[in-house]
């Protein structure tokens, strides 16, 4: 097997430094506690290192350091310009670092590499630099009313931010959510998912380097509730909180934002629908399905996870998908050749696998996968690339998000039947739609009720593109300038001038 070895990785002096450190008020600590967890490779099952288990304690440090920096450090006073230049040294720093980062993150994920390296990595690069040109670019404007007054806006980062982020992407949120809000001018707290906090430490190691202030940018690894996270969305300093992750923890951390009334943005779970008429370009589609549910083993907030196909097209397109599904290489991530990985952890394993139960006893029909591959991968988290057919609207398997490759198939007879049985849940991140008439493409883009809606592709993003739910799965739109409106607020200033 073609997996890299021990002693070519590039993050190898990286992980030799274990246990990992907080990084608060620019210096890297542990935690009060002296709490450490570790942090294994879904692949195998390995511990990869150890990781300092912050809490409480080490959240209110870092709050106070957070509060410090933006109050009196050097921040404040630095022009738009410098904090811009920051941010592109950072986004240069990942790039000197591209091959680090995209094992750390395949091997802390289990992700495959091709992923890490041609889509993780460049597009955290490119989100820094998106916003490294936003940083002299925040206005506020002036508004004549009245003669007698003069009124100008100003817009102001919001002040301290705790920063959630999952497991999924663990070095892409971290960009998503630092980027924004440093070229806002805010200081914040990090708290990357206890499953992979790796990538984030070693960004905070590059971002000291290239010479964020000390207190700007504060890294607090550990756990959720009752811990890390939980301590950070109740803090009474904090300002804002932007959280990714489930909807039920989204729903906690709001309840828990309630005590000084913090801003809260969430971008929560998903159930996409992915519809495919008759007239589409059938190969292209079937593609579209594939990455659409299985690009990082499913574990992806706007996954294709319930395709709507026209009947007509039912058989021959299933016939298609099963031997596209089936053909994909599993394997471990680090291995190049590997299409499709492990799962994050056992715990998603068996939430995976007691779903496709479920999917079996609520009387869908497997066409391909629905278990654990046995052999050399039986002591990873893999679960075979999976395919339900015959699933009805209202199954749980066709309800509730279940972050895993298990894909849920669907039929059809017309445009109002497809609009209305996809607005039937309670997710709306994202949403997509093949077909060849432009007319029932943009029907459907308008009918659909979500963030996001692909028309004849799938999974496509950009910096600059706004992205975020309709429904439960959130509010707030992160990427592009919809970004700036999330970590700045307005103030207005009135001037007599009778
Ligand atoms: P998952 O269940 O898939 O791990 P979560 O939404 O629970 O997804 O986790 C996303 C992030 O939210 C992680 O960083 C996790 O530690 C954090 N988290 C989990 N529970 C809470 C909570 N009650 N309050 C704040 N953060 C939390």
């Amino acid at each position: 097997m073609a997996v890299v070895q021990e002693k070519e990785l590039a993050c190898k002096a990286f992980l030799s430094g274990s246990p990992k450190k907080l990084l608060i008020g620019g210096k890297w600590v542990d935690a009060e506690s002296g709490k450490t967890f570790e942090t294994l490779n879904p692949a195998t099952g390995e511990v990869l290192a150890k990781v300092a288990e912050g809490s409480k304690a080490d959240i209110d440090k870092a709050v106070k350091a957070a509060r410090d920096a933006f109050e009196n450090g050097p921040w404040r006073k630095m022009s738009s310009y410098e904090r811009g230049r920051l941010l592109y040294k950072l986004a240069d720093a990942i790039e000197a670092h591209a091959d680090e980062f995209a094992q750390l993150e395949t091997l802390d994920n289990g992700k495959p590499i091709r992923e890490s390296r041609y889509v993780d990595v460049p597009q955290a690069i490119e989100t820094f630099r998106y916003y490294a040109g936003w940083a002299t670019k925040i206005e506020g404007e002036t508004v004549n009313v009245n003669p007698d007054f003069f009124n100008y806006t100003l817009r102001e980062p919001v002040g301290v931010v705790g920063q959630i982020i999952p497991w999924n992407f663990p070095l892409l949120m971290a960009a998503w959510k630092l980027a924004p809000a440093l070229a806002c001018g805010n200081t914040l707290i990090l708290k990357p998912a206890e499953q992979t906090p790796l990538s984030a430490l070693r960004l905070g190691e590059l971002a000291c380097e290239v010479g964020f202030p000390e207190g700007v940018i504060n890294i607090v690894t550990g756990f959720g509730e009752n811990s890390a996270g939980e301590a950070l969305s109740r803090h009474m300093d904090v300002d804002k909180i932007a959280f990714t992750g489930e909807d039920k923890t989204g729903k906690k951390i709001l309840e828990a934002s309630t005590g000084n009334l913090k801003r809260v943005s969430l971008e929560l779970g998903g159930k996409a629908p992915n519809i495919v008429f008759a007239d589409a370009d059938i190969d292209a589609a079937v593609k579209g399905a594939i990455t659409g549910i299985f690009f990082n083993q499913g574990q992806v907030c706007c996954a294709g996870s319930r395709l709507f196909l026209e009947k007509s097209i039912q058989d021959e397109f299933l016939t298609k998908l099963k031997e596209k599904a089936e053909g994909l290489r599993q394997g471990n991530g680090m291995d190049e050749k590997t299409q499709i990985g492990p799962q994050v952890s056992k715990e998603q394993q068996e939430r995976i696998m007691s779903y496709i139960e479920a999917g079996q006893k609520e009387g869908a029909k497997l066409v391909c996968g629905g278990e654990r591959p046995g052999g050399d991968l039986a002591k990873g988290y893999f679960v075979k690339p999976t395919v339900f057919s015959g699933v009805n609207n209202n199954m749980k398997i066709a309800q509730e998000e279940i972050f895993g490759p298990v894909l849920s198939v669907l039929n059809f007879g017309s445009v109002e039947e497809v609009a209305e049985q996809a607005n039937k849940v309670a997710f709306g991140l994202s949403g997509a739609v093949w077909t060849k008439d432009i007319k029932k493409a943009h029907k459907l883009a308008s009918q659909i009720k979500a963030g996001t809606v692909w028309v004849n592709c799938y999974n496509v993003f950009n910096a600059a593109i706004p992205f975020g739910g309709y429904k439960q799965s959130g509010y707030g739109r992160e990427l592009g300038k919809h970004a700036i409106e999330l970590y700045t607020q307005i103030k207005s200033v009135w001037v007599d001038m009778s």
